[in-house]
């Protein structure tokens, strides 16, 4: 007699984050029998954000930074659907997007990163512009880019937020412009830069030391800080902090404090306060233990950490292992995530500054580090192994 067939179970990644490029490979590598693997995506290439001030002070190339989701998908037998996430059905377990019929799940996991967040700041939305999503900010630099150089008359440029982010991104728009403009035999003093921080300091989660050396290297590129300038309304060109002042620019780039996108929370997976959806150690949802959630739309109650690629990168292998283990009925294994990991934010002029708690360490020698380490995140996901890979 005929055995019935083996029921199929659906999982869904959604997001094609730095967790879920490594859930894909492993998947590649090691297939899960009875499983219907989806990706769903609103980009097709993903970006890399330890490479992305690189791209911007023009020592990569796009491809160079971004993964191509839709042969890393096949190499890890999923179907990849180019479409926006918008919602969830819980009780039915569907998926919704934007503009594709509802995707049934019977396990799912969320990796869709963060964007800076505008809505706490009346007019941030429309008249900065956010570094996320990076397709978007990308595009938007290339404009501004030649909107600048094209200008006659001197420009002054702003970026919003003092943390890693906004610091490189900062000294690598600086790094760039200033070549552009070296190589039009104009003055590089045509355009000024700005940094503009609610806080006492810059890069304070990384520790006075790292502070105080970037605070040196901005000061020493003629890059203004101004510390203690809550923005609290942004008018077109203008930024009012809640100190009274008021600081006009031609440019102005929002790198605040990720923020979360609202559909998690409300269609009702638990959160923090700030939208995250809040996960156990096994990286599964505090309300949904059929959802999965990694990198920064994850906030691990009992081990919160600072979002970063990083974080998301080391969540990538526990997530794929749970997901493995819950599709087979096996217990699940609860993963602790470092405490501190070793930071190299570069300068944009091919030198780094490497810090691990109190440690840290500067150099062209450090960026050969940093570039060496990218380069090698990279090629994991974009030279598959051809042996394995399903074309
Ligand atoms: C300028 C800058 C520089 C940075 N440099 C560093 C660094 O050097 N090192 C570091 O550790 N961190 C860095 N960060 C932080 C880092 O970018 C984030 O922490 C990291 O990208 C989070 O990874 P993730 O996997 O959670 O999500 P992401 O990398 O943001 O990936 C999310 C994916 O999901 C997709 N997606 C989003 N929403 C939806 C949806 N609704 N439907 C379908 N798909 C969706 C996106 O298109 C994207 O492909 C930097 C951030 C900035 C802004």
């Amino acid at each position: 007699m005929a055995q019935p067939a083996p029921a199929i179970q659906d999982l869904v990644l959604v997001g094609g984050g730095h967790s879920h490029v490594e859930v894909l490979r492993e998947f590649g590598r090691n297939p899960l029998p009875g499983i219907r693997l989806t990706l769903i995506c609103h980009n097709v290439h993903t970006p890399y954000s330890g490479m992305l001030p690189g791209l911007i002070a023009g020592h990569y190339q796009f491809e160079e930074t971004h993964i191509d989701l839709r042969p890393l998908a096949r190499f890890g037998n999923a179907r990849f659907i180019h479409n926006s996430v918008v919602g969830l059905d819980l009780q039915n377990k569907h998926v919704l997007c934007e503009s594709q019929t509802p995707v049934p799940y019977d396990l799912l996991s969320i990796n869709i990163g963060s964007t800076p967040a505008t809505r706490q700041v009346s007019g941030a939305a429309e008249n900065t512009v956010p570094v996320k999503p990076i397709s978007r900010f990308f595009a938007h630099w290339e404009t501004m880019r030649t909107r600048l150089l094209e200008r006659d008359s001197p420009a002054r440029i702003a970026v919003v937020g003092a943390g890693a982010g906004g610091v490189e991104l900062l000294l690598s728009m600086q790094y760039r412009l200033q070549a552009d403009l070296s190589a039009q035999g104009r003055d590089a003093n045509h355009l000024s830069f700005h940094l503009v921080t609610s806080s006492g300091g810059i890069l304070e989660t990384h520790g006075h030391r790292v502070g105080r050396t970037f605070d040196n290297e901005l000061t020493s590129r003629g890059i203004q800080i101004h510390t203690n300038h809550e923005v609290v309304e942004v008018r077109n060109g203008a930024l009012e902090c809640a100190n009274g002042a008021v600081l006009s620019f031609d440019e102005i780039l929002w790198v605040t404090t990720a923020g979360a996108a609202a559909w998690p929370a409300s269609v009702g997976l638990d959160t923090d306060e700030a939208g995250f959806i809040t996960v156990s150690d096994t990286l599964q949802s505090t309300s949904h233990p059929d959802i999965f959630a990694a990198g920064d739309i994850a906030t691990m109650v009992d081990h919160p950490r600072p979002k970063s690629g990083a974080v998301a990168v080391r969540q990538g292998p526990p997530l794929a292992e749970n997901l493995r283990r819950h599709s087979q009925n096996m217990p699940l294994r609860r993963y602790t995530p470092q405490r501190d990991y070793l930071a190299l934010i570069s300068t944009g002029n091919r030198y780094a500054i490497a810090s691990r708690g109190r440690w840290t360490m500067k150099g062209k020698s450090m960026w050969w580090l940093k570039d060496w380490i990218d380069r090698r995140f990279m090629n994991k996901y974009s030279d598959l192994p051809k042996t394995e890979r399903i074309d």
